[in-house]
């Protein structure tokens, strides 16, 4: 098994470094944080956190189920989106069997599979840096894949692909193949170019997060929404007390407060055309992104690397995407009005420098 680590967290760069960020707008975290209603649900909950969580996340299922008009027995609740993958590929995945992905796509997603003994086939990403369908699922069938992964909207690049993703994708899944189709991004998207949930095709699982929009990534709760066999094979070998009693709490109070989620959205949208002005501004190219984040096109992967660097020197923390093909871009987390005028003189003063 090679040794992986999907993600250096800025806390070890800041170890390294011997200080800390001033601006963090690296992970895709939410700028915009919990809402307020959220942080008093907490402060009630705090002090009956000697007794562990429901193990059934009862009433945020209850919650997520009437929300999204699916059954409870429809939905399952884990530590975040990763700790959901890492489940999916323990149950649905023997060693030496094929797992498709896009090459550059969401690496925890690869780092499960190293560790349970399957087998990598990455597809390149178009030429206009969106998921490459066609030659997913031209890939898949060759290998006959166990599992598709899919991210939409896309983490590193932001792009999204419409409504008809899914239907195209099951009805050219090879057999035996489950279909996994991570929405982190998903309250970004526009609502009508989504997808409708439904659970009746067991070769698909949509996974969603509390991590962006709802600005709760420390508290890791994730959940998936799928046919209820699959469901059931989830509740064989998941952690039952990985979702902490805060972290239930947190998630539940977070979907009483759409008006909050709304207000993220719209500020988000704010942010990301602001970074897209500023790009436009410079002369550099970016994709066009329907996510909390923009990734700007420094036109090689060495003026992208050094950029990554100057912005460290400025106390600012942002990602590159590693693989080659999207290797010349950085990618910057929309941050809040002060933190965008920070990246923004700190991103221009240091390409001057570049
Ligand atoms: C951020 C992100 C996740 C992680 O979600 P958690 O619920 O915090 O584990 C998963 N997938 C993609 C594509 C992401 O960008």
């Amino acid at each position: 098994m090679p040794s992986i680590v999907p993600f250096v967290g800025p806390e070890t760069l800041e170890r390294k470094r011997g200080a800390a960020y001033q601006t963090r707008i690296g992970a895709n975290e939410s700028a915009f944080g919990a809402a307020p209603s959220v942080l008093a649900a907490l402060q009630r909950e705090m002090s009956r956190s000697a007794w562990y969580c429901d193990p059934e996340h009862h009433d945020l299922r209850q919650k997520l189920a009437t929300t999204m008009a699916v059954q409870p027995q429809n939905l399952v609740v884990g530590e975040g989106i990763d700790g959901l993958l890492g489940l999916i590929v323990r149950a649905f995945l023997n060693p030496g069997e094929t797992v498709v992905s896009s090459l550059g796509a969401y690496p925890t997603f690869n780092y499960h599979v190293a560790g349970f003994g399957g087998r990598l086939a990455l597809v390149p990403y178009s030429q206009s840096c969106h998921n490459d369908v066609d030659a997913l699922l031209a890939k898949a069938r060759q290998t006959k894949a166990k599992l598709l992964y899919l991210a939409n909207p896309d983490n590193p690049t932001g792009t999204f692909l419409g409504r008809g993703v899914i239907e195209q994708i099951l009805a050219n899944l090879p057999d035996d193949c489950l279909f996994v189709f991570d929405e982190a991004y998903v309250e970004f998207a526009p609502q009508d170019g989504l997808a409708p949930l439904d659970v009746s095709d067991p070769r698909l699982i949509r996974l969603r997060t509390f991590s962006k929009a709802h600005g709760l990534a420390g508290l890791r709760v994730g959940y998936g929404i799928a046919h209820e066999r699959i469901i059931a094979d989830f509740n064989k070998i998941r952690s039952h007390f990985g979702v902490g009693r805060l972290s239930q709490i947190a998630a539940t109070a977070s979907l009483d407060d759409p008006q909050f989620i709304a207000s993220v959205i719209a500020q988000v949208a704010q942010g990301r055309s602001d970074y897209e002005d500023l790009a436009d501004r410079l002369g550099l190219n970016k994709i066009r992104s329907l996510t909390n984040f923009l990734a700007i096109d420094l036109e090689s992967e060495a003026r992208s690397r050094k950029m990554v660097e100057l912005l460290d020197q400025r106390g600012i923390f942002v990602r590159r995407p590693a693989v080659p093909q999207l290797g010349r871009f950085v990618r910057i987390t929309v941050g809040q009005t002060e933190e965008r005028a920070r990246f923004c003189a700190g991103f221009e003063s240091a390409l001057k420098e570049l």
